[in-house]
């Protein structure tokens, strides 16, 4: 493609965060801050999109094609990657067309994503070959790329992320949705490193199983050692409850940095409590991955 954009990014930046809370407790606490990564996408989506516009723009169609609900991170950075990258970006959204577009699909149409909707019993069908050559016939070729983002290719790309991080650090935090950041992450770190995960869904269970298919789909092995902690998504996807919203601006008057309600914000009331609650040694240091904005 023609005066498509670079896929080469600076490390993101690592500041240390001083909190009497955590030195009471002896935990230092490093923000890699992958919300600086782009201003348009978010740090994480941007990691997992790497590899696969890549591969996009290697193939002869240059289409990716994707899925995600009508308030989807992973839509809105898809169709801001295919703005930048030149590539043509096909966004197929859960449940009926709204009109007026709510201001996630109106970014996404706006940097040119043509967006399609299917009804919720097609869409719980969406990885059936069936529906998958329905859209194929609709918008010929194109890049497939899982809701969320996740493939092997996202996990490649942050497993670059714990490699940017020039300090010594004993463990990473980042929220997790699909797990695919903290599958990357985990196959990025050195020797006893670990990586734990805060999920933001409720109940989800299913997420050890799904990060070694997402490392086995990339590497074919389990990689690194990871753990994801199921306390800390009060009341599950998107539910906020009045606690966390008062940590969250606690947090922004302390340190004027503003975490999202759908991922940070749950990510950093976990390690604040965890701390306050001795589950982190005097003397470790965290690195919390700042993923983005929303
Ligand atoms: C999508 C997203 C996540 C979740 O990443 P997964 O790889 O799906 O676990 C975390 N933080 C932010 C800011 C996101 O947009």
């Amino acid at each position: 493609m023609e005066n498509a954009g670079s896929l080469f990014r600076p490390p993101s930046p690592v500041e240390e965060l001083i909190d009497p809370r955590l030195a009471a407790r002896g935990v230092r606490l490093l923000l890699k801050r992958d919300d600086l990564l782009d201003p348009e996408i978010p740090g994480n989506k941007w990691r997992k999109l790497k590899y696969n516009i890549e591969a996009a723009r290697r193939s002869d169609h240059a289409t990716i094609l994707t899925f995600g609900g009508a308030y989807s991170n992973h839509i809105r950075a898809t169709a801001a990657a295919g703005a930048i990258f030149g590539l043509r970006t096909i966004g197929v959204i859960r449940g009926e067309e709204h009109l007026p577009l709510n201001p996630t699909l109106a970014y996404a149409a706006g940097r040119g994503m043509t967006l399609t909707y299917l009804d919720r019993p097609t869409y719980r069908r969406k990885t059936e070959s069936e529906v998958i050559e329905a859209l194929h016939r609709r918008f010929g070729d194109f890049s497939l790329i899982p809701e969320g983002g996740s493939n092997g290719l996202a996990v490649r790309g942050c497993a670059e992320m714990p490699d940017e991080i020039t300090q010594n650090f004993d463990l990473v935090c980042c929220p997790c949705g699909t797990g695919g950041t903290l599958a990357g992450i985990a196959a990025g770190l050195r020797g006893d490193q670990e990586v734990l995960g805060f999920s933001v869904l409720k109940g989800a269970n299913w997420l050890d199983d799904e990060i070694r298919r997402l490392q086995e789909d990339a590497y074919a092995t389990p990689q690194g050692r990871w753990r994801v902690n199921l306390d800390y998504h009060f009341g599950g996807y998107a539910k906020t409850t009045p606690e966390l919203l008062s940590f969250i601006a606690d947090f922004e008057k302390r340190h004027g940095l503003r975490l999202d309600r759908l991922y940070t914000g749950k990510m950093m009331y976990g390690i604040f409590d965890l701390t306050e609650k001795n589950r982190f040694s005097p003397g470790t240091t965290v690195v919390a991955v700042i993923t983005g904005p929303i």
